[in-house]
């Protein structure tokens, strides 16, 4: 039997049994680990309070020969971010970027630089000095870069037109060619989703440099619209699945808009 203790984001959590759970934490070195934590449902003493989503956790992780799950045997809750999950938006935008990494993650492949981006962006939400739709635009587009999929907004794919010499000011998505095209190529008979050059611009400015500088880009609300729907399409098509949670996301941010419409009207 040998342990390991390490720092962990905890993705998900499942109930397995009567009394145990099954949880897939994320962690610097070994990247997604699924452990069975013993005992959890019914040990008021043990886990009580620790294993929600999104903390940020020491575990002690015990692994036997056979090729079972690793045994949680001891976590301690470093950083809760209780402020995400006591609000019903960031508890989703939350839910939506761990699902993008427990989907797309194998099972042992260390990726650090994503779990610092994810740990990120989790402490940026639970403090709430950035707007969360920037900090959703910032996971996505670091997180493309990071798996290998980072769009093309440089040129149109067909043409090859570079993004300045397209005259119009706004160009199609086209996530099936990795980027975008000028409405000239693509024709005005599809339904794809257009985006500003404008918001573009602004989207790679979000993929260089530190994350603390990369927050403080200045979207307006079309650009973070136009952001949010490019890369809500954009980033499931690339990861060949669609995450339960966006649906979840996309319901809640339609019924906050309601919200506001019904209070400002
Ligand atoms: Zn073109």
């Amino acid at each position: 039997m040998s342990s390991l203790n390490t720092p962990a984001i905890l993705l998900r959590r499942i109930e397995y049994g009567d009394y145990d759970l099954i949880v897939t934490l994320f962690t610097p070195q070994g990247g997604k680990t699924s452990a069975i934590a013993k005992s959890a449902k019914k040990s008021v003493k043990r886990f009580s309070g620790i294993l929600e989503p999104f903390s940020r956790l020491d575990v002690v992780l015990a692994k036997g020969r056979g090729k079972g799950l690793p045994v949680l045997q001891e976590a301690s809750l470093e950083e809760p971010f209780f402020k995400i999950r006591e609000d019903i938006v960031k508890t989703a935008y939350a839910s939506y970027w761990s699902e993008l990494v427990y989907l797309w993650m194998a099972e042992g492949e260390p990726l650090e630089p994503l779990y610092q981006l994810i740990l990120h962006v989790l402490a940026e939400l639970n403090r709430g000095g950035t707007p969360v739709e920037v900090l959703s635009i910032l996971f996505q587009m670091r997180f493309l870069s990071l798996a290998g999929f980072r769009p093309n907004f440089d040129h149109c794919h067909t043409c090859k037109k570079n993004l300045d010499q397209i005259r119009d000011a706004v160009v199609v998505s086209d996530p099936a060619r990795g980027g975008i095209a000028c409405p000239t190529c693509m024709g005005s008979s599809n339904d794809r989703p257009r985006i500003s050059k404008g918001t573009l611009k602004q989207l790679n400015w979000t993929d260089t440099g530190d994350l603390e500088r990369a927050a403080r880009v200045r979207f307006t609300a079309a650009a973070i619209a136009e952001g949010l729907t490019f890369l809500e399409s954009f980033v499931p098509f690339h990861i060949g699945k669609s995450p339960k949670s966006l649906r979840v996301l996309r319901t809640v941010r339609k019924e906050l808009e309601k919200q506001v419409f019904r209070f400002t009207c």
